[in-house]
């Protein structure tokens, strides 16, 4: 595989940038190499500068569920930025984004727009301990949500992936106030508020882990952390940045049918560009500025960029037949990928969930953090260089999720499941 180029550009991005890097799990440090520097991506393919060609299925970390430069969503972006980039004041496509959220979820009355995921989950947490006049939060061990200081507290994705799932320059005295649970363990919560019956303002959960590759939750897990903080007087808190119109266009709270009072979104909802979202029932909404004492502002947030984006994608994935073709894509996917992980006889799990997926080297099944670490990292970094020298991108570790966009045809299926198979051989 010619690297050259981008060799040439990694090595001047890390002089200026942190590990060549302007986001951790973009490194290959994990899997060792350079990463390849993309040039441009369409449908459900990206070449990098080399002139290398992949099917790709970061699709950026599940914004694109589109794929790559939809015609839509780049006409969507051109025509708006032809209109101003932004203004700091109300524009109308904001609005139909806030209407769209708001009727695809049915626990969120009111909505606020930021510019990440990050924000998103920090003014979740903000608001809940606003709300409830509490100041701890319960996580879960392998989830992540985004870098704000009290999240970086056993997180999952690249912080478990380079070592510092619990950052340094987090002050002591505020990583207290962050109580850590066993994903998937109920007991684990009920420990925690039987401690500190009255302290937990929220509990915060990935309703589906991705931060930790795809785990499902076991059956009866949200459920059961639905009762838990009802009758603690705590807000349950989803943060559906990854599965918010990802696992359903109504998001996992659909899927699984459960009302949390407070949703994190991002991803999806931006198309692309950089938006996240923080919604929930209007009684607790109205405690955000102006209306009430929370305070959380942003220059970009609700850019005619990101919203114009954002609103072209959900409209475009109301179109019927979306979400089977998503599903269909993902389990003939998964079960190629299974088939051929058999033949070559090599233990392994697949988990997924709807259009997102993660291949463990172990022979599962993988329902904990606990068992998710035991797989098989050196096995996976030799695979995914196998899997990216037959022009396949999956991500550079094990601990993250696959996604599946629209774009992805049976053939680019195909011809996907038959590199793993070449990739298992070359393994022996
Ligand atoms: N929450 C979840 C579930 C995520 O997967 C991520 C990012 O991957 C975040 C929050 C943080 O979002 P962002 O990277 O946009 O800040």
């Amino acid at each position: 595989m010619q690297q050259q180029r981008s060799q040439q550009l990694f090595e001047r991005a890390q002089r200026f940038i942190p590990g060549g890097v302007n986001s951790p799990v973009r490194s290959f440090r994990a899997v060792e190499g350079t990463p390849p520097f993309i040039a441009r991506g369409n449908g459900a393919r990206v070449w990098d500068v080399d002139g290398n060609e992949y099917i790709d299925y970061l699709g950026s970390w599940g914004p694109l569920a589109l794929g790559h430069a939809h015609p839509v969503i780049v006409d969507a972006v051109q025509r708006a930025a032809a209109d101003g980039t932004s203004f700091g004041a109300p524009v109308e496509q904001e609005v139909q984004l806030a209407e769209m959220i708001c009727q695809a979820l049915p626990s969120v009355d009111m909505v606020r727009l930021v510019n990440s995921g990050t924000e998103a989950c920090m003014s979740a947490l903000r608001l809940a301990r606003a709300f409830t006049g509490r100041s701890k939060i319960v996580k879960f061990a392998g989830n992540y949500h985004g870098h704000a200081d009290g999240l970086l507290v056993q997180a999952g994705s690249g912080a478990l992936t380079h070592g510092v799932p619990t950052s340094a320059g987090v002050p002591e005295s505020y990583a207290a106030e962050t109580l850590v649970a066993a994903y998937n363990e109920l007991e684990s919560v009920q420990i925690l508020f039987d401690a500190w019956p009255s302290d937990i303002a929220a509990v915060i959960v990935e309703p589906v882990a991705g931060n930790m590759g795809v785990v499902p939750p076991a059956d009866g897990f949200l459920d059961g952390l639905r009762r838990i903080t009802e009758s603690h007087g705590a807000l349950l808190i989803f943060d559906e940045v990854i599965t918010g119109f990802r696992v359903a266009y109504g998001g996992a709270q659909t899927l699984y049918g459960i009302a949390p009072d407070i949703t994190t979104m991002g991803k999806i909802i931006g198309g692309g560009l950089p938006v996240g979202a923080y919604g929930g029932r209007a009684d607790i909404m109205q405690m955000v500025a102006p209306l009430g004492p929370m305070y959380q502002a942003g220059t970009l947030s609700g850019n005619p960029l990101a919203v114009a984006a954002g609103v072209a994608t959900l409209t475009e994935m109301q179109r019927p037949g979306v979400y089977d073709q998503l599903e269909a894509t993902a389990v003939r996917l998964t079960e190629g990928i299974a088939h051929a992980f058999a033949t070559a006889e090599m233990p392994s799990t697949i988990n997924r969930v709807a259009s997102m997926f993660t291949g463990f080297f172990n022979p599962g099944p993988i329902t904990s953090l606990a068992q998710v670490e035991q797989s098989d990292a050196a096995i996976y970094g030799r695979y995914f260089h196998a899997m990216l020298e037959r022009g396949v991108y999956i991500a550079p570790s094990q601990f993250e999720a696959g996604f599946v966009s629209i774009a992805h045809t049976a053939s680019d299926i195909d011809r996907t499941i038959a590199a793993v198979g070449e990739a298992l051989s070359s393994l022996e």
